[in-house]
């Protein structure tokens, strides 16, 4: 059971001298309380209380690291079993799987489409995570080959698939400095693959087909010295991943069962013809590192435009800075349209105010981050807002005429707005897909 910052704050020295970095000993159990701190920081604490706030106040899902440099990725760290409760924190990891037994070039080229697909989407960037390198040929000299090449191609985060210790020595001879994940230790190799994630430090797969030996295995690894674990459970069909990802994540996030805080591993190549299901599930269900087959173009858009939507924090509209857009090269005649500044708002009409080729503005007023719909309701969009947008961006200076396009849904201020800003208003339609039907008919007309 996690404690509150107060009980906490009874555990603490309160010496209140700043050497753990917070100003007071009551805001450092207040970081403690919210998983932002370690209680390491604290030089005064006794062996008591480190016991009890240390099983109370680290993380319920440990955090994991895999890969060095600008693309590895960290997976775990959550805290709530609802998106809505608070947020999720470290999206999944997507990696494409390479099988050991592909030539060179096909390698090549699967490491290639991997390291350079970006999609933008709401001004942000999506990219897939890395290779997961298979020893389907189960010939240690052939795996360590396919890590060879998947080394000399491109600088990714890699997860290294063999069962064989011998296979993840082969495969580590090429990357073992670059913090692999393993793939990984079952009841049969546990001793010698632990051994090698040690002497690599390298974060490890723990797979058990039931919780119990799952829990024992966990003992196992990390009484032999592996701190850094990704449980795989074993699950036969995406359904069955559903069921125990999700009993594990309620089990981990009340602290019930310890040996199941770490991040969820699932590779979903192994569903078969459910694989793209599998990948669906695993992002929504609480998978923390998924492998799947390579993927063609739309289905990469569509699984990172998933996790996209998954893990954007619900509390925080994705917000564009207020501010005068421009939409290709504007002059003063050109038409000048105010909207709010929640990111899909902003991003799905200048879309289809680009596919119009009519050069125009966007006055992009402050929000909060809220829909049109919601602003109004709220009273977030207001005609003082719009008004002070017009002074603050010197919109009158951008073109001689004086008429502001309005969304449809904010017509209930159309007069107040013309009060305000002495502006003619003219509400635009409420779906902006119309909005090039309404340029050429009401503007141009
Ligand atoms: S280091 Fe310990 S005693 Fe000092 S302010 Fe921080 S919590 Fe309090």
């Amino acid at each position: 059971m996690a404690l509150k910052a107060l009980d906490i704050y009874k555990l603490l020295p309160k010496k209140n001298c700043k050497e753990c970095g917070s100003p007071t000993c009551l805001t450092f159990a207040m970081k403690l309380a919210s998983g932002k701190a370690d209680i390491e920081l604290c030089p005064y604490l006794d062996e008591n209380a480190k016991a009890v706030l240390g099983a109370s106040t680290r993380p319920p899902i440990r955090l994991v690291k895999v890969g060095v440099g600008e693309r590895s990725f960290r997976v775990g760290d959550e805290f709530v079993f609802y998106r809505h409760e608070k947020t999720f924190y470290h999206q999944p990891a997507i990696l494409f799987r390479i099988s050991d037994t592909w030539d060179e070039a096909t390698i090549a080229g699967v490491v290639h489409e991997v390291r350079d697909f970006k999609l933008t989407r709401v001004g942000q960037d999506l990219l897939l995570n890395g290779v997961a390198v298979a020893n389907d040929s189960g010939d240690p000299a052939a795996f360590g080959r396919a890590v060879a090449v998947v080394e000399a191609n491109a600088d990714l985060p890699e997860v290294l698939i063999a069962d064989d210790p011998a296979a993840l020595e082969a495969g580590l001879a090429h990357c073992g400095t670059f913090r692999p994940l393993l793939d990984g230790a079952t009841e049969a190799n546990a001793e010698a693959v632990c051994a090698l994630a040690k002497k690599h430090g390298a974060p490890l797969v723990v797979r058990a087909p039931d919780f119990e030996p799952l829990v024992a295995l966990v003992q196992r690894c990390t009484a032999l010295g592996v701190a850094d674990l990704v449980l795989d459970l074993d699950a036969p069909t995406p359904a069955e991943f559903v069921e125990r990802s999700s009993a594990v994540r309620q089990l981990a996030i009340a602290r019930a069962v310890p040996e199941l805080g770490y991040p969820v591993y699932y590779d979903c190549s192994k569903a078969g013809e459910l694989a793209t299901a599998a990948l669906s599930v695993g992002i929504l269900k609480f998978g923390s590192v998924l492998v799947t087959g390579p993927l063609s173009h739309p289905e990469t858009v569509a699984a990172l435009t998933l996790r996209q939507n998954i893990y954007t924090d619900p509390q925080k509209p994705i917000q564009m800075t207020p501010g005068l857009y421009r939409i290709g090269n504007p002059g003063p005649e050109a038409p000048m349209l105010m909207t709010v500044n929640f990111s899909l708002t902003f991003f799905t009409l200048q879309g289809y105010l680009e596919s119009t080729r009519i050069p125009c503005y966007m006055l992009i007023v402050d929000t909060e981050g809220q829909s049109v719909l919601t602003a109004v309701a709220a009273g977030k969009l207001s005609e003082t807002v719009v008004a002070e947008a017009i002074k603050k961006f010197e919109v009158e200076s951008a073109v001689e005429h004086r008429k502001l396009i309005i969304p449809g849904y904010a017509s209930p201020l159309s007069g107040a707005i013309e009060d305000a800003t002495k502006w003619t208003v003219m509400v635009g339609p409420r779906d902006a897909a119309d909005i090039g039907a309404f340029l050429e008919t009401e503007w141009k007309g």
